[in-house]
């Protein structure tokens, strides 16, 4: 794989600080059922990097330490993960909201039947990924028959009050480009879904996400086989829009590694950029959280894509 990072420096991004953390985003490693073509993780069957139980008790001992807001779980597949439940059960337990990065089709996995009831249970607020609403398109960029397995999961979800209005259980899908080109408007993009999978599938969702491409790992590797690289960067810089800077998520939002190192973003993880005391890295089981507060963030030309056009983040669009 083609390594982005040589071409992300220097960079004339602006600088930022963090504010107060709000949402601690943890990584539980990098083994997935897919291995689609945009992943920022490069993630897939074949990876074995998973978080120890040593690390999995520091996280919960900082969120001892430092209540935040919002506990976000990614991967990989986090559900994948042997001790996936008991960190939402004790992060619930601490009165957290849980946000789980599902890809849906792992809701059909074996060994993974009672994986949607487990997260309704627990009021887990899923995000999953769906690229489009046709097939040709999801199978392009995360495989064949992914389509027919994330609609499957849909219906599971759905069927157990996902997405349903006054449900209180949040179901909101997530959309990435299919190649080098900027998401079109949450907003109308939003319409487009709820009236296609509705009409076509009889599927219903909380919100619509959309999430720039980063030029990093997987993408960031296609861009540079393709000769599109360059081209990317260029769209990224020239759709800044500086209204998006103070909405970053990296401001109050910190990404821990599998291994408990920290990180302003998992972008920022995925480049080996982390946050840094002197020379040191972070570990979890060692972070002040309120000595974040101020510190500058470390960026580099990939910002550009959370600041283009409407903005990106893992939570969507910013503006
Ligand atoms: S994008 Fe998500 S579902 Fe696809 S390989 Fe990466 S982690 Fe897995
Ligand atoms: S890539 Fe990460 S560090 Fe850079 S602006 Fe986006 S969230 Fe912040």
């Amino acid at each position: 794989m083609l390594d982005s990072l040589p071409l992300l420096f220097p960079s004339d991004f602006p600088s930022i600080e963090r504010r107060r953390l709000q949402t601690l985003q943890v990584n539980l490693g990098y083994r997935c059922n897919l291995s689609c073509r945009h992943c920022h993780v490069d993630a897939g069957p074949k990876r074995s990097e998973s978080m120890s139980s040593e690390t999995i008790e520091a996280v919960l001992a900082f969120l001892d330490r430092y209540p935040t807001r919002t506990l976000d779980v990614t991967g990989g597949a986090p559900e994948l993960h042997s001790e996936f439940r008991r960190l939402v059960r004790e992060a619930r337990g601490r009165g957290l909201d849980i946000i789980d990065r599902c890809n849906l089709t792992i809701l059909s996995e074996p060994g993974q039947e009672d994986l949607g009831a487990f997260l309704a249970d627990h009021g887990v607020r899923i995000i999953a990924s769906m690229p489009c609403w046709s097939e040709e398109s999801v199978e392009a960029q995360r495989g064949t028959g992914v389509f027919a397995a994330s609609i499957a999961g849909l219906r599971q979800l759905n069927r157990l009050g996902y997405g349903i209005p006054g449900s209180g259980l949040v179901l909101d899908l997530v959309f990435n480009p299919q190649g080098p080109a900027l998401p079109p408007s949450q907003c109308a993009l939003e319409a487009e879904f709820r009236r296609e999978l509705g009409e076509r599938y009889g599927i219903v969702f909380t919100r619509l996400l959309t999430i720039t491409n980063m030029p990093v790992k997987r993408f960031g590797s296609l861009l540079q086989s393709t000769g599109q690289f360059a081209d990317y960067m260029a769209l990224l810089k020239s759709a800044y829009r500086v209204a998006n800077l103070d909405a970053v998520m990296c401001r109050d939002l910190i990404s821990v590694d599998w291994e408990g190192f920290v990180f302003d973003c998992d972008f920022n993880q995925m480049l080996g950029l982390a946050i840094e005391q002197g020379a040191r890295r972070l570990h979890i089981s060692a972070l002040d959280a309120d000595a974040l507060e101020g510190l500058r963030i470390r960026t580099a030309e990939h910002c550009y894509g959370c600041t283009a056009g409407q903005g990106s983040s893992c939570g969507g669009a910013l503006l």
